[in-house]
């Protein structure tokens, strides 16, 4: 729980810096546009509309860029209602079955006899409990994956881990997993676990990951019950 705060810490201060970057390329592809308009103004015919035109179409797919970039940057939008959390857990699982049944995963329920409700937003959360499911498939070899997801409620939080007998992560990979674009496979784009976090820590949950190579994989989530989060 410690190295989550910091990884947290790592991730908005990275924010900060690509959206202080976006604005400060934008700035001068605005330059770019002006001159370009007064360039336009002034010719007297068209004979560079040609190049005129290249150079306008690439300072906009610039600008698209940075739009793009700068809206991932902002902060998920959450629609939070009270939904029980084995349920979820039941309806992600299920989302994931065909590719558990390709490797002959075994897929063991260890939920606590109590259903928890949390107020959540039950669609982001599904996707960010799906990512870390399907890299704990991709981890394992076929047909002896067992995957097992489990709960643990108290008064104050709910727990759930989600736990492989997969390659495991390295110590050194350990500290990157979250961060976009971090990826150990050949066709991986890295954006899995980053959006995931995103999501569980607009809900106020931690992520915490315990990993062995050639053992295993643990992620544990915890969502605090009962809370008033805007
Ligand atoms: P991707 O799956 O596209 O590589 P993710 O963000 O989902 O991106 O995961 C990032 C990296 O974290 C993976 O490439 C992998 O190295 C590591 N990883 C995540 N979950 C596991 C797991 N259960 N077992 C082993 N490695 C994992
Ligand atoms: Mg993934």
């Amino acid at each position: 729980l410690e190295r989550n705060a910091t990884l947290a810490e790592k991730m908005a201060a990275s924010g900060r810096l690509v959206r202080t970057m976006g604005h400060e390329i934008r700035n001068p592809l605005t330059n770019i546009n002006l001159a370009l308009d007064q360039l336009e103004a002034e010719l007297v015919d068209d004979s560079f509309s040609l190049y005129t035109d290249i150079i306008k179409r690439n300072v906009n797919r610039v600008n698209g860029l940075i739009t793009d970039l700068l809206n991932s940057l902002k902060p998920t939008e959450v629609r939070r209602t009270f939904y029980p959390v084995h349920q979820l857990l039941d309806e992600t699982i299920d989302l994931a079955k065909d590719r558990a049944h390709l490797k002959k995963v075994t897929v063991v329920k260890q939920y606590e006899k109590t259903e928890c409700d949390l107020n959540l937003d039950k669609s982001l959360v599904s996707i960010a409990l799906l990512n870390i499911i399907i890299n704990a498939i991709e981890a394992m070899s076929e047909d002896i994956g067992t995957l097992t997801i489990g709960t643990e409620i108290t008064d104050t939080y709910c727990l759930t881990f989600i736990e492989d007998n997969g390659v495991g992560i390295k110590e050194e990979e350990l500290q990157h997993l979250f961060e976009p674009y971090f990826t150990t496979k050949q066709d991986g784009m890295g954006l899995g676990l980053a959006a995931t976090l995103n999501i569980l820590q607009s809900h106020g949950a931690t992520v915490d990951v315990e990993s062995e190579v050639g053992i295993g994989t643990k992620f544990t989530i915890r969502f605090p019950r009962n809370e008033n989060l805007n």
